[in-house]
């Protein structure tokens, strides 16, 4: 049985990781909607392009708790045809979800998105080496200097699309 103290460690274990991906969670969200590809370039005609099936289901069992108690199990909204398999998929804004996105839903994005990030920002994205370091940093092994890496890679993407952009 756990003491107090050994409850609170533990707990600070299993949520300082958590902690920090959601600060690099915010990031990434903040970049993607600046760039705002999907919502205009998307190759897919239906609206809701890769937002398919259960992607938003993560490895992480404390980040999918956390989503549910946050924004439910299932979603129903009048004002969004769920007629996609994902329930966060609203046709007319996009996904749902404000916080805890999966890894994959965080770091995911197509070949034509990647091209456009190179193309029109010099910006080279890697979405296997994105969610590498999401799941590495669930895990709560990231080091401080690599955080600090990563959310300084975010930024400078986040300057540089500002910057061409003139915003
Ligand atoms: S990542 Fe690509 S396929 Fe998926 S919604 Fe965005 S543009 Fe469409
Ligand atoms: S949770 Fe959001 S990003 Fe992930 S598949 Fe669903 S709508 Fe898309």
């Amino acid at each position: 049985m756990l003491d107090g103290a050994e409850l609170s460690q533990n707990d600070a274990v299993i949520y300082s990781g958590l902690e920090y991906y959601l600060r690099v969670e915010e990031k990434l969200r903040e970049f993607f909607s600046l760039v705002n590809y999907c919502g205009g370039y998307c190759y897919y005609t239906d609206g809701v392009g890769c937002c398919t099936g259960e992607f938003y289901i993560d490895a992480n069992v404390e980040l999918n708790r956390q989503r549910k108690s946050l924004y439910g199990g299932k979603v129903k909204r009048s004002n969004c045809d769920d007629t996609k398999p994902c329930r966060f998929h609203c046709p007319s804004s996009g996904c749902s979800l404000v916080t805890h996105r999966s890894v994959v839903c965080n770091s995911f994005v197509c070949q034509s998105f990647r091209r456009y990030l190179m193309q029109q920002y010099q910006i080279s994205y890697d979405s296997g080496e994105m969610a590498q370091l999401l799941k590495i940093l669930l895990r709560n092994v990231l080091k401080k200097r690599e955080l600090d890496y990563l959310l300084n890679k975010i930024n400078s993407w986040i300057f540089q699309v500002k910057k061409v952009d003139n915003r």
